[in-house]
């Protein structure tokens, strides 16, 4: 009977705050530009300049995302793939285990979905931004227009200031008024950007210890534990099936109820397993297994 074993839970949290660093900063290097513009003109020349500067920080932020990208997906894969070789016993450490481990074909292509997926994404964030920077630009324009043609009417240069203010500050909003996903929540861009990385981090990593295990006859896996306080904690330590034909009456892996389980910015993940009769006591009680 071989021990079961379970690796700590990747964490990825260094490097995905550098990458949210990334935006963080071109929101800032934008919201200066913005900040430049001289409100009560509205130039069309130092509107263009701005544009262009614009267009600029989002290219470069759009290149070091892709490049963030390319680097830490296949970093998930691996951690993937090495947490089934040793929770299969196929070797006994880490370190080991990174010595010996190589892609398989569909690991090699989930790595190359995954780094699509995600900068495509992460590319409608910067187009997200780079859309409601132009609108406000063309908003508070035609507004400076509206209002220096009903100067003549009522304008005092203190409300003018106002105005002014007001104008800047939907400038400076537009930057923050947020991605809005699939299920309707609103994010902000850096934390939408957190989110999107994590998720498809921990998933590429769970997909790719499936994809090993599977490759390596084992059927099953069980959930990671980390006492978590949401919806997720009623499958901390469950057994599933990786594969649907598995024997046993344990819920298939692609099944479960997204809501509750690897839902975004989950940080569950499973340890493959191919003999439930492996488990240690506390995992069989878990799953209802105490009687042999
Ligand atoms: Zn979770």
């Amino acid at each position: 009977m071989a021990d079961y074993r379970e690796l700590p839970t990747p964490i990825y949290d260094y490097e995905i705050s550098i990458l949210v660093g990334y935006y963080r900063k071109a929101l800032r290097d934008i919201n200066d530009q913005l900040m430049r513009i001289d409100i009560s003109k509205m130039e069309r020349a130092q509107l263009l300049a701005v544009q262009k500067e614009i267009a600029t920080i989002v290219g470069e932020l759009d290149v070091d995302m892709k490049a963030w990208v390319k680097a830490n997906m296949p970093i998930a894969v691996t951690d993937g793939v090495i947490r089934s070789i040793v929770g299969l016993g196929v070797v006994s450490s880490v370190e080991q285990a990174r010595t010996i481990v190589k892609l398989s074909r569909l690991n090699r292509d989930l790595v190359k979905t995954a780094v699509a997926d995600t900068q495509a994404d992460l590319l409608q964030v910067s187009q997200n931004v780079s859309r409601k920077v132009r609108v406000a630009i063309r908003q508070v324009t035609a507004e400076v227009m509206r209002s220096n043609l009903t100067q003549g009417i009522n304008a005092t240069s203190s409300l003018k200031r106002d105005i002014i203010a007001e104008l800047r500050k939907k400038l400076g909003d537009s930057l923050n008024t947020g991605i809005i996903d699939a299920a309707n929540r609103r994010w902000k861009p850096h934390d939408y950007v957190d989110m999107v990385v994590r998720t498809k981090m921990a998933s590429a990593q769970r997909e790719a210890a499936m994809n090993d295990a599977l490759s390596r006859g084992a059927y099953y896996g069980v959930i990671s534990r980390h006492s978590a306080s949401d919806a997720c904690r009623y499958w901390e330590g469950k057994i599933i099936k990786l594969a649907p034909e598995a024997e046993g009456d344990y819920p298939y892996i692609e099944d479960l109820p997204r809501r509750e389980i690897f839902h975004p910015r989950c940080r569950h993940t499973i340890t493959p397993i191919r003999r439930l009769d492996a488990l240690p006591d506390d995992l069989r009680e878990i799953n209802d297994m105490t009687e042999r």
